[in-house]
């Protein structure tokens, strides 16, 4: 028997990072936790840090290392900061299998670093393949370094994909809930409030992953990384509305079976996965009540009321810095949004003629991505001046 797996959580401040450290905490004799790493919540991360004991933890905000230090009580990790800290902590030796739960791009070379030094990924991380899938996937194989998806719908994809060969499948269909505004006239999602698009039906996520949710720009990003992850072209990825959220996503084969993954909506349940795969065991995961099944729906998608939808294809067929370019208008359109400064419906308009008017680099460093996002956002910010 092989004792612990070392884990390391980047982003463990955030909705992800926070389910994680449940379920790493009731299987004690699973993991050990070897570090936390969060971007600027000090606080939150001091009170992980005296509660879990891991032996290291690393702030990307350089400002905050003091006010972390000295919030600490009792516990006496290695404390790591900046881009180099967090690169240090992905890498750290202890450590088997690295949790990117974080959101955002300044995780990106912590997560690259530690695909280089062949840990085991669990991914909740979007902008590592929607913006550098090119890169990250390549290294991955080449490094041996497994990736295995959290967001619910890849973690579905991913585990009925295992029940035949890549060569096999015929088709993946997405589901997608379909946010607060798939029913209701059209006009009431141009008029919607901050409120009304964070009060999502089902899942309970941050405001960027709602507002991504109320728009269906998740969709768009999910496809990008279905493609990305399971190596499929766009007309091979399907995008179908499930109210319920039960099944989380489903592969079609060739010889006509459908494969679909079912569990309570409950984000515990993809992390507990990604990090014990390819072992399943009962944890803090909830079990799904066969009742629910009767009720469940499945419509195709309104692509003229979330025309977000439609990106995602747009940017599998284009690839290059297109990704990097989506992803980061729509992160700075949905912070526009929550501070009111542009309607829900206008995200995909513009995120759409930023992506047309992107002077395309097919096979870009991180640096040509990094670059891509930088100039999306500076569109966006001139759209709204
Ligand atoms: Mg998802």
């Amino acid at each position: 028997m092989v004792g612990p797996s070392g884990v390391v959580i980047l982003g463990s401040t955030g909705s992800v990072g926070s389910n994680a450290l449940d379920v790493i905490s009731r299987l004690p004799d699973r993991f050990r936790l070897v570090g936390l790493a969060a971007c600027s919540r000090w606080q939150r991360l001091a009170e992980q840090v005296n509660r879990f004991c891991p032996s290291a933890v690393a702030i990307y905000d350089k400002a905050v290392v003091e006010k972390l230090a000295k919030a600490l009580n009792g516990a006496r990790p290695e404390i790591y900061s900046g881009e180099e800290g967090l690169v240090r902590l992905a890498t750290h030796p202890q450590c088997q299998k690295v949790l990117a739960a974080s959101s955002g791009t300044a995780t990106l070379p912590a997560i690259l670093a530690a695909i280089e030094a062949g840990k085991t990924i669990a991914l909740a991380n979007k902008e590592l393949l929607v913006m550098a899938g090119a890169i990250a996937m390549p290294l991955a194989k080449a490094r041996k370094a497994t990736i295995i998806p959290v967001d619910s719908e890849h973690s579905a994809i991913f585990q009925a994909a295992r029940c035949g060969k890549h060569s096999e499948i015929r088709k993946v269909f997405i589901t997608a809930s379909g946010g607060p505004f798939r029913n209701g006239p059209a006009e009431q999602m141009a008029q919607a409030s901050v409120e009304e698009a964070l009060a999502h039906p089902t899942w309970s996520m941050g405001p960027k992953v709602t507002i991504d949710s109320a728009t269906m720009m998740n969709k768009a990003l999910e496809i990008v990384e279905a493609h990305w992850l399971f190596d499929l072209p766009a007309d091979m990825i399907e995008v179908v509305i499930h109210p319920e959220s039960i099944i989380h996503s489903m592969v079609e084969f060739r010889d006509g079976s459908v494969l679909a993954q079912m569990s309570p909506p409950d984000m515990r349940s993809p992390i507990q996965y990604a990090l014990t795969f390819p072992e399943r065991l009962a944890g803090c995961t909830p079990r799904l009540d066969v009742g629910h099944l009767a009720s469940m729906s499945f419509l195709p998608p309104d692509h003229e009321r979330f025309p977000a939808i439609e990106l995602g294809y747009q940017v599998v067929r284009t690839g290059g810095t297109a990704g990097a370019v989506l992803n980061a208008a729509n992160e700075a359109l949905v912070e526009a949004f929550l501070q009111r400064r542009i309607r829900l419906t206008d995200i995909p308009v513009m995120a759409k003629s930023i992506l047309d008017r992107h002077v395309l680099i097919p096979s870009p460093d991180l640096s040509d991505i990094l670059t891509a996002a930088d100039w999306a956002v500076n569109e966006v910010r001139k759209c709204i001046a």
